[in-house]
């Protein structure tokens, strides 16, 4: 087995055994994924992680990002996800409909219809991607404080939570704000750091956190 993957696996088995649950690891390199670093892949029961990551991390690191996947996968979080992705888009397409009755009865000619049309399915599209992942934020935070107790009790230093999240983002955390609510699958990363922060206070202070995150 290479190098790597026997390091990948320790990580995995100190997090799985306070955890409670052991998932599979996968290594993929950087072609077959090039901007997806670490992912739960609920089918396969799988934490997938790129080379690049693992070898930028140090195991602090990794096991912040082992754990946070864990957590995704131990609290099945796809099934809430899909879920909320079925409601926003029969929503979404009842809103389409609603625009496309509005611009058959409007009286204007077919070059008006069909443009607002077009424009109805990017706009509407955009809010239903936006819809679902604000919708996912909620378990985000969670997998990001859980994370952290997790690392706490492996053994782990859980202030390197604070450089993963840095090196999962190419090394200095950008300002996303509205650009990221659009884009990003996770919460802000300012607002993952600060919550990263607080939380270890709260552990130092020997607070439940689970509890106090849901
Ligand atoms: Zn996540």
């Amino acid at each position: 087995m290479n190098k790597r993957l026997t390091r990948i696996l320790a990580i995995r088995d100190r997090i799985a055994r306070v955890a409670r649950f052991r998932p599979y690891v996968r290594l993929l390199g950087k072609i077959e994924m090039e901007e997806l670093q670490a992912i739960a892949d609920h089918e396969r029961n799988t934490i997938v992680l790129t080379t690049r990551l693992v070898d930028r991390l140090n195991d602090d690191e990794l096991a912040w990002v082992v754990s946070h996947e864990i957590i995704h996968l131990a609290s099945k979080h796809h099934v809430k996800r899909s879920a909320d992705a079925t409601r926003v888009s029969a929503d979404i397409s009842q809103y389409y409909d609603k625009l496309c009755h509005w611009l058959d009865n409007s009286g204007r000619g077919i070059l008006v219809r069909i443009g607002g049309r077009l424009i109805g399915v990017v706009a509407l599209g955009a809010i239903g991607q936006v819809a679902i992942n604000t919708l996912t934020y909620p378990q985000e935070k969670e997998a990001d404080v859980v994370a952290l107790s997790l690392m706490i009790k492996a053994g782990y230093n859980p202030e390197a939570a604070l450089s993963a999240l840095g090196n999962l983002y190419g090394g200095r955390l950008p300002d996303l704000s509205i650009l990221n609510v659009m884009i990003g699958s996770h919460p802000d990363p300012r607002i993952r750091e600060h919550l990263i922060k607080k939380t270890i206070r709260q552990l130092q202070q020997g607070r439940d956190v689970f509890r106090e995150s849901q």
